[in-house]
């Protein structure tokens, strides 16, 4: 698929721990049917820990996705690199 393609050309380093290669082509406000966002700018490689780690955390927060975007729009970004060490939880863990 290109959308993945391009993404994974573009970051190729995991943007979640900035030290793994990224094997995922992650949608960072995830896929929603009828609404899906196949933009760039809504694509980050991952690799396969940030993955899981992240799709673990929807499962919860529903919206750490949009809260990635929103970081790093301030930067510039898809999503600020090396998020996984960022403080972006809110409540408990
Ligand atoms: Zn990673």
């Amino acid at each position: 698929m290109h959308w993945r393609i391009a993404i994974l050309a573009r970051d190729p380093l995991c943007r979640g721990c900035e030290r793994e290669l990224s094997r995922q082509a992650d949608h960072i406000v995830p896929r929603k049917p009828g609404a899906e966002d196949w933009s760039p700018e809504n694509g980050q490689g991952l690799c396969d820990s940030c993955h899981s780690y992240k799709t673990a955390v929807e499962q919860r927060d529903p919206f750490f996705g949009i809260r990635l975007r929103e970081e790093g729009a301030k930067v510039g970004e898809p999503a600020p690199s090396g998020w996984r060490q960022l403080q972006l939880f809110g409540g408990d863990q």
